[in-house]
């Protein structure tokens, strides 16, 4: 198993690929996923991933290529109750399929279990496996019910400060 850099994720020569496909795998710093980190509490971290490539026989008999995605890595989210961070586990599991045009690939991708992508000369892993950790992010993050000192920030004794929430408030009455 190769350890690719972040560089070479991001330009993938899936034209000099051996039919024997290829594997990598390695640690990404979140500092070099830049549209995941701007959703976390913070960028200190890392998410491992994983990457295989490899040729499995299509509908046709002809081979197809597969590209299975993996990254796994512990986050921290922020709260939307309490604006403090929240650990959550990123868990990505995911199919891309090979087609030659993007015609077939749009034409494909609605019924098929797996993504549908057209074929390119070099692969912009690294921008796939974000978009992937984007989609799993929860869309509302929030502790557990009960979690100890989970509440709204700016209660009674921030009174005099308007809350964010109070000033657009008072812009809808008015
Ligand atoms: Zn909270």
């Amino acid at each position: 198993m190769a350890d690719a850099a972040p560089h070479h994720l991001s330009h993938l020569a899936l034209d000099s690929l051996p039919d024997t496909g290829w594997q990598g795998q390695g640690t990404l710093p979140l500092t070099a996923l830049p549209r995941l980190a701007a959703e976390l509490h913070t960028s200190s971290g890392a998410v491992q991933w994983a990457l295989t490539l490899s040729r499995q026989p299509g509908g046709d008999g002809r081979p197809q290529w597969w590209l299975h995605v993996q990254a796994d890595g512990p986050l921290q989210l922020v709260c939307q109750r309490c604006m403090q961070p929240m650990n959550w586990t990123l868990h990505v599991t995911q199919a891309y399929r090979f087609v030659p045009t993007e015609a077939e690939a749009e034409a494909q991708d609605a019924e098929a279990e797996e993504d549908v992508l057209a074929w390119q000369p070099t692969l912009d892993a690294l921008a796939l496996l974000e978009d992937e950790a984007l989609l799993a992010l929860p869309a509302f993050a929030v502790h557990a019910k009960g979690t100890p000192g989970c509440q709204p920030p700016a209660q009674a004794s921030d009174a005099q400060v308007p809350h964010p929430f109070a000033a657009l408030a008072a812009l809808r009455k008015g």
